[in-house]
């Protein structure tokens, strides 16, 4: 069973950049409730599709203080612990960052490992891609970053 996601987050000041856990230096970074981690945010939502659950929003809702500033791994976590519950087995994960700024590239790596790690698979199972939007829309004129995510389970 395959899963899609989709997640947007815009720039603020005065926040760290997390993207597939990953502290990325930026002058800006993602507002949200939890750490804005919109890489994260959309495998989540894949994953949970491919599950053939609810949403992220049904299992850590905007509102509740309890997900305020939480780790979005801990989310991926959640979904592993889902996937087990299904007696399913995630086989991987592919996802495209799409963003004017920064590069990805250079923290690929780091994010394949922590997002395999938080969801019990190899580093190679997970596809990590970016691309601009060309400098059009809201992405262009670098108001946000947005995600786009699709899990396989069986
Ligand atoms: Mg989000």
């Amino acid at each position: 069973m395959i899963g899609i996601g989709y997640d947007i987050h815009r720039f603020i000041e005065g926040r760290p950049l997390i993207l597939g856990g990953v502290e990325i230096p930026h002058d800006r970074g993602l507002d949200g409730h939890s750490d804005a981690d919109v890489l994260s945010h959309a495998v989540a939502d894949a994953v949970l599709g491919a599950l053939g659950l609810p949403d992220i929003g049904f299992y850590f809702p905007p509102g509740d203080p309890a997900c305020a500033g939480i780790c979005s791994l801990e989310i991926l976590e959640r979904c592993r612990a889902l996937a087990d519950e299904s007696g399913l087995r995630i086989l991987n994960v592919d996802a495209t960052l799409i963003a004017e700024a920064p590069k990805i590239l250079p923290h690929r790596e780091a994010m394949r490992a922590n997002l395999g790690k938080a969801l019990g698979i190899q580093p190679a199972r997970v596809g990590i891609k970016a691309t601009t939007n060309e400098m059009l829309g809201a992405i262009g004129r670098r108001e946000g970053i947005a995600a786009m995510a699709v899990a396989q389970v069986e």
